[in-house]
């Protein structure tokens, strides 16, 4: 963890102007998975906010809304007739059970997306992250998010207040089941705390759409970026993944 690049990365100018077109000509699926309660959801909206070339897949779900929530901005909100004619009219990319409510991605969204530059952003689980990188395998990125502990884990799950004991129980038996799962992903990130964490998220997604060199027409330390990407990768995050499942 020695070579932690400075602080100057970590807030972009206010100028910002990503319009430079992405290194490989086309947008990428940047997957993320993680157990809930490791602080995905975090992060990838905090990716979202900061970085104007990304859009958030929202994927449709047949659970019940909770509190703040906003159907059509957090998921598409659907009864399981209509999640049923989606998977019959073949409308959905993937689509699984996770704590037995129906979840699936939407196709059409992602070849117009990819095919504009633009990149998306996928909150799923190591099912759909499987099905979407086998269906896009060149155009996908797939990154993990590791809890410090599975106690950290525990405590985040058990602080959502909208959930019972039975689901909290379900989600942590889930969420073991899911980390078993980190060796399919290119990058593991151990979320100890939330602002390294997201450094590497970022260094991880910026590197991927405009590569690992300096470039006169992206404002941005590319090569400061992939050391920070080559440093978390030095860090052994798999060894950390490995220890939490054993
Ligand atoms: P939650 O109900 O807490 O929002 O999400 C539960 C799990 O479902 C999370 O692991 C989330 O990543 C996953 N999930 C959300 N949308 C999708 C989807 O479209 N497909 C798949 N396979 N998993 C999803």
């Amino acid at each position: 963890m020695s070579a932690t690049p400075d602080a100057a990365v970590t807030t972009p100018p206010s100028s910002l102007h990503l319009d430079a077109p992405p290194l490989r000509g086309r947008g990428s699926l940047i997957i993320v998975s993680s157990p809930s309660g490791a602080g995905k959801t975090t992060l990838t909206r905090r990716l979202l906010a900061e970085l104007p070339t990304i859009d958030f897949s929202v994927s449709y779900t047949t659970r019940p809304r909770r509190a703040g929530e906003r159907d059509g901005v957090d998921y598409h909100f659907v009864d399981a007739a209509h999640f049923e004619r989606m998977v019959a009219g073949d409308e959905l990319a993937e689509s699984f059970e996770v704590h037995g409510n129906r979840y699936g991605t939407a196709r059409a969204p992602i070849d117009a997306a990819i095919a504009r530059g633009r990149d998306m952003i996928f909150d799923v689980d190591y099912q759909g992250a499987n099905s979407l990188a086998r269906q896009w395998p060149a155009d996908s990125v797939r990154i993990f998010i590791l809890p410090p502990a599975l106690v950290t884990l525990e405590a985040r799950l058990r602080q959502r207040a909208t959930d019972t004991a039975e689901v909290i129980a379900r989600r942590l038996a889930k969420a073991i089941e899911e980390l078993r799962q980190f060796e399919a992903y290119d990058h593991l990130i151990v979320n100890r705390e939330l602002e390294p964490a997201y450094q590497v998220l970022r260094a991880i997604y910026l590197t991927r759409r405009y590569g690992e060199v300096d470039r006169p027409d992206v404002p941005l330390p590319l090569a400061e970026l992939a050391a920070r990407v080559a440093a978390n990768r030095a860090s052994d995050p798999a060894a950390h993944a490995r220890a939490l499942v054993s």
